[in-house]
Formats: structure tokens, sequence, C-alpha cells
């Protein structure tokens, strides 16, 4: 079979790739081992941050760094039998994350995050999933005085910068919103114009069908099948396309070290659990408690516990135990109830060094081009990815200035 373009990969990112392209007239397949959005796009937070125009750098105080050495916080942990291979990768993050590199990465970042929540909405309406997306933002809590008027320093700096919504609540507003929140917590900070999504699975799905009913073939295959100019075994025997898009996420680089691209692509791991509520009590949005290192999350199927990162080899095998330390503090924050999943879920953050994705042309193949390394924000940024990847491979003006996110900026 022929196809104009084939998309690797059926995560949030590789859909909306292969809808925008299919938007765009051309013949698309989406090519993935399992059912579109199954991966890491399954278990995230479910933010959509409209307020994430500063990415996730690496502290550089000396204090958190020493914490983080000790391997006993709830937020980060590592596998020490990972560090040989991840400090490199570390060092180069650790660099980028000084003030004045993440303000220039904030400045091209930005650019992308302004039209995260615009074409989610466009996504949503065309593809009517409308029901699993939820305006009104999320809650940052706080426990100490000091955290929250830091949070407040940031906040007032990214609405002057990039004009961020937000708004400051006490503990009686904290408290009125969210009455089943711990009354130990001293307010919140409420990222206004940020959106979520009470079932991430499902939004990618909906983007799926919407893909199938404008024409677009869903296909399970292997991406690493991948043979130049371009084909790739599927269900059908093997597929033909002019081109190719390469929207991994997290397995990425199976596929570009083959090809003999070197990028650096590291991941960040995390986990999921849902709860059952108890004694009838009610979550209205997502909550991070930043200070022990969690958010917990309305979800179709429960409350979502998501843990922060743990530095590991993609592959080793799941070691939950943030999960394990930080499910008592969660208790006390929010009456949750019984587990409802049988094991923890286990996701891979998708990382560069400069905490931001590789979106657009491989240099040294012709027709092969890439949308990977979303990293914390790839729920977020998958929509804008895919129109601004859609408008490079047709010839269109594209809708943000694409330079800063080309892969040619880690060769050396
Ligand atoms: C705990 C946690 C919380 C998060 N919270 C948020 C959040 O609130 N907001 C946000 O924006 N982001 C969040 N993220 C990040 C976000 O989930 C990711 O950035 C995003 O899902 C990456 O999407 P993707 O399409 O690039 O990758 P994926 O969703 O992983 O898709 C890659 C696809 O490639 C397929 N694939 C891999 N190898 C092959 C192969 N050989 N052949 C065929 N197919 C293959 C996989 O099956 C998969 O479907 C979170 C992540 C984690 C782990």
């Amino acid at each position: 079979m022929k196809f104009d373009t084939v998309v690797l990969g059926g995560g949030m990112v590789g859909v909306s790739v292969a809808v925008h392209l299919q938007q765009r007239g051309l013949r698309v397949a989406l090519v993935d081992r399992k059912a579109p959005g199954n991966e890491t796009s399954l278990g995230n937070a479910g933010l959509i941050q409209r307020e994430g125009v500063y990415p996730y750098a690496l502290p550089r105080d000396p204090a958190t760094l020493l914490r983080y050495a000790r391997n006993r916080s709830l937020d980060v942990r590592y596998h020490p039998r990972a560090l040989p291979k991840a400090l490199p990768f570390l060092y180069r993050y650790w660099y980028h994350s000084r003030a004045d590199r993440h303000a220039a990465i904030a400045r091209s970042y930005a650019t992308l995050i302004e039209h995260c929540v615009s074409e989610h909405r466009a996504l949503v309406e065309a593809s009517g999933a409308h029901a699993l997306l939820r305006p009104g933002g999320w809650l940052k809590v706080f426990r100490s005085a000091r955290a929250q008027q830091a949070e407040l320093r940031a906040a007032g700096q990214w609405r002057d910068e990039y004009g961020v919504a937000f708004e400051s609540l006490d503990a009686a507003q904290l408290r009125h919103d969210e009455p089943s929140l711990s009354h130990a917590l001293i307010g919140a900070l409420r990222y206004t114009d940020a959106h979520s999504v009470s079932d991430p699975n499902a939004l990618v799905t909906a983007y799926a069908r919407y893909f199938e009913k404008l024409g677009g073939r869903v296909l399970t295959g292997d991406a690493t099948t991948l043979q130049p100019h371009w084909s790739v075994e599927t269900e059908l025997g093997r597929i033909d396309a002019q081109s190719a898009v390469i929207a991994l996420g997290p397995w990425s680089d199976v596929l570009t070290a083959r090809l003999g691209y070197a990028l650096p692509l590291a991941v960040k791991r995390g986990y999921h659990m849902h709860y059952a509520a108890r004694d009838g009590a009610r979550l209205n949005q997502p909550v991070l408690d930043a200070e022990i290192g969690y958010l917990i999350a309305p979800m179709a199927r429960g409350i979502r516990l998501t843990t922060g990162a743990e530095v590991a080899y993609r592959d080793a095998p799941a070691t939950p135990v943030q999960l394990d330390a930080i499910e008592p503090i969660a208790r006390q924050t929010f009456p949750l109830g019984q587990r409802l999943d049988q094991e923890a879920w286990l996701g891979r953050r998708p990382c560069t060094p400069d905490m931001m994705p590789i979106i657009g042309p491989a240099n040294r193949h012709k027709d092969l081009w890439f949308a990977f390394g979303h990293a914390h924000h790839g729920l977020t940024l998958g929509p804008i990815t895919g129109r601004l990847l859609a408008e490079m491979m047709v010839g269109d003006v594209p809708i943000v200035d694409p330079s800063p996110f080309r892969a040619e900026r880690f060769s050396s």
C-alpha cells in the first residue's frame, strides 16, 4: 500500500501530527505496535499547562542537589546503576538550567506553549471530545508561606513576561473551592488558563478516531522495520510512503540511532495509581503538592496520584518507591480510599538536555521528520507540535518559528 506519509508512534504527539497532515490532504498511515495512546500519553497527570512557559529545569542550588544525591527525596529518585549513563545527560541538563540560559530557552518554548490550549480546543471541537476537556486551571497548594511567596514571585514574572494568568487563594478560599483537602494547607495558586483532561488515553483515542474519519489509516506495526525512502512492516504487510515521521516518544532514539543520528534523549520515569475517594470526598481540579512532590487529579477512573521523576534506564523493572512513600502523605491531604489498580503504572517522559522537543526535518535523510522529546509537556504540546510539523512538511508558513526546535542544535 502507498501513502504520502507514515507517522511512526501513536501517542499524543504522533496522533496530532497524523491529524494535521491528513487535514492538509495527505494520505497518512499512523503505525504503532499498540492501539493509539497506550504508552506515556495514557498515564500522565492530564494537565494542559498554559502556564508552563519555563520548562522544568534542574535545580542548581547545592542544598537541593545534595538532597537529590542522597536519593531519599520524594520528588526525585535515581537508580545508582543508571548513573554512569545518566550523568553526562544530567550535566548538560544542569548547564542549560542556569537562569540566563533557562530564560533564553523559555523565549522559544513559550512560542509553543502559547498555542497549547487553542490547538487542543480545535482538535477537541473537530473530534467531538468536549466531555474530556476541563477548563478552569489547576492548583498548586502550599504548606509554608515561604513556598507560597516563591511561587507568587515566579508566577508574577511569567505573567509580566508571557501573560500567564493566575490567582492566589488564601486558606479560606482554598477550603471553599476544595473542601475535601486538608485544612493544614495554607493557600494555593491557581493557573487559570490551563486546562485538564479527565482521561488522557480517551483524548488520544478521540483524536485518532477523527483522523480515521478524515480518511487516515491506523495500522499495527513495528517502527524499527523502517527502511529508507520509506517503508515499514505492518499488519497489512509492507507499506510505502514518500515521507516518514518519527514520533516514538521515549523510544524515538531506538530508530534515530539506527539511522545514524546521535541525539541526546533520556527518560524521567514516573508512576501513577488510582484511588477511590472516601466518604463522598470530591476533588474538582488537579492539585500539585509541590513541597512534597506529587499531584492528585480527578480522572474518569478515580483520583489519579502521579509521582515526580525517577532517573533510571528506560526499560529497567518498575520500582515505585516514590509512590509508596508519597501515598500516606497524599492520604493526609485528601481522603483517598482503596487502590483501584493491580499495580502502579510506569511511564517515561522523553527528555532532551535543553528541555525543548525536537520538531523538524532530519538533516541527513530526505523526507524524514522528527517530533519527539516533549518531556513533561507532551500532552500539552501534542496538537501545536502536530500543526507546526504539518505546516513545515507541506510548505505552509509555520505558525511559530521552528528553528529553535531543530535536531541540528545537538550536532557538535
Ligand atoms: C507521571 C507522568 C505525568 C505526566 N504529566 C503530564 C501532564 O500533566 N501534562 C503533559 O503535558 N505531559 C505530562 N507528562 C508527559 C507526557 O505524558 C509525555 O510527554 C507524552 O505522553 C509523550 O507523548 P509521545 O506521543 O511523544 O509519546 P508516547 O505517548 O509514549 O507515544 C509513543 C508511541 O510510540 C509507540 N512505539 C514505541 N516503539 C514502537 C515501535 N518499535 N513500533 C511501533 N510503535 C512503537 C508506543 O507504543 C507509543 O504509543 C507526564 C508524564 C508522566 C510519566
